[in-house]
């Protein structure tokens, strides 16, 4: 699966401010608890702050912020429900528990920031109820309904908040990469995909190729058929793409007609018989249309990231050359590098109308 994590960079964001705070408040009831002979709970809170301040520095960097965010949680909490059980903090402390759903919906999620909300504050309240059972004014009803209504209050809106913003997020993402007629991603996405392919490429010295794919005589089926026709024959030609295609190879919708495929872990050869593959298979698709039936077919370019280019405005202008060589031997075609030979089966005239 490609990463494309459009959200980790907020969270880190909510992380370092929420680290900052845990160094200086930590710090603060340390220098308060000393004096007071509050050793141990003095102890844990330098802890605590050291702790905080070694991951603003990890955190700067980290491409696993979510992994942090999750480690950072379960230290902080796990330390706040420790500090809670000790005979020496007030039961004032508790109030505590109301920020959990809070912090933990910021920077785990909807899901873990839920299931951590409800785990962490139900062992809070048993603390609570252990250790001031005995004290009438502490477990009287209206204090006890007002921290539970407190407390499910804080749990709702964060939860809630937190949905509405991830749906949100999904919504906007989709919107900002993907192509709203075919479904492909668009070339927003295509650079992002891009990036991730070289570095997994650098990384493992594994290859990736570029087919750029563009209609023939597309222009025809618009004019002959209508724009609708044109636009089913979009559709379904990516629909096509997609199921030849591995789920690890990106497929982008170019311009109008064109498609530019990555081809992970593929070098050029391979590339070549891929797309060659695909020619074929629209060669041979029926695409329906009202009541007609559409025929028509595809010119492929191929470039291999290394030998023909390292970035993707080099590699899709070698591609480009390549298919616009494709298109004047006569369309219909794949041409790939050296290692290729022009494949050139017969052009149909022209894209054909069926019944
Ligand atoms: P060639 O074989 O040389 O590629 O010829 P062609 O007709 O495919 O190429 P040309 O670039 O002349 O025409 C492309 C046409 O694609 C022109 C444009 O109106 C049409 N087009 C672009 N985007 C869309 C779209 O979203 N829907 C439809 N229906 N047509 C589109
Ligand atoms: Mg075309
Ligand atoms: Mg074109």
């Amino acid at each position: 699966m490609h990463p494309y994590q459009a959200d980790q960079e907020h969270r880190r964001a909510v992380l370092q401010a929420m680290l900052l705070v845990t160094v200086v408040s930590a710090l603060v009831f340390a220098a308060l608890n000393f004096p007071d002979g509050m050793i141990l709970v003095a102890w844990i809170e330098v802890a605590l702050a050291v702790f905080a301040a070694g991951l603003l520095v990890v955190v700067r960097r980290t491409q696993r912020v979510q992994a942090w965010c999750l480690r950072f949680m379960l230290i902080l909490l796990s330390a706040t429900i420790l500090l809670l059980s000790r005979p020496e903090i007030s039961p004032f402390a508790f109030i505590w528990l109301l920020i959990i759903p809070l912090i933990t919906h910021l920077l785990l999620g909807s899901k873990l920031g839920l299931l951590l909300s409800l785990g962490y504050m139900g062992v809070g309240g048993a603390i609570f109820l252990y250790r001031f059972g005995g004290t009438p004014e502490l477990v009287r009803v209206e204090v006890l309904s007002n921290a539970i209504i407190a407390a499910l209050t804080t749990l709702g809106m964060s939860h809630f908040y937190e949905r509405t913003r991830e749906r949100s997020e999904l919504k906007l993402t989709r919107l900002a990469t993907v192509d709203p007629l075919t479904g492909l991603a668009n070339r927003m996405r295509l650079n992002d995909v891009f990036q991730w392919e070289r570095a997994q490429a650098q990384r493992n010295g594994t290859p990736f190729s570029v087919l750029m794919l563009d209609l023939d005589r597309f222009k025809r089926i618009n004019d002959e058929h209508g724009h609708e026709a044109g636009d089913t024959v979009l559709v379904a030609f990516a629909r096509m793409l997609r199921e030849r295609l591995r789920e690890i190879d990106l497929i982008s919708r170019f311009g109008g007609e064109e498609f530019l495929v990555l081809l992970n872990n593929t070098d050029g050869e391979r590339a070549v018989a891929v797309a060659e593959e695909l020619r074929q298979s629209l060669e041979q698709l029926a695409i329906e249309h009202q009541d007609k039936i559409l025929k028509l077919t595809v010119s492929i370019g191929v470039a291999e990231y290394g030998p023909d280019g390292m970035d993707l405005d080099t590699l899709s202008r070698v591609a480009d050359e390549r298919l616009y060589r494709a298109k004047s031997n006569g369309r219909n075609c794949v041409c790939g590098g050296s290692y290729s030979q022009l494949e050139h089966p017969a052009e149909p005239p022209e894209p054909a109308l069926e019944q």
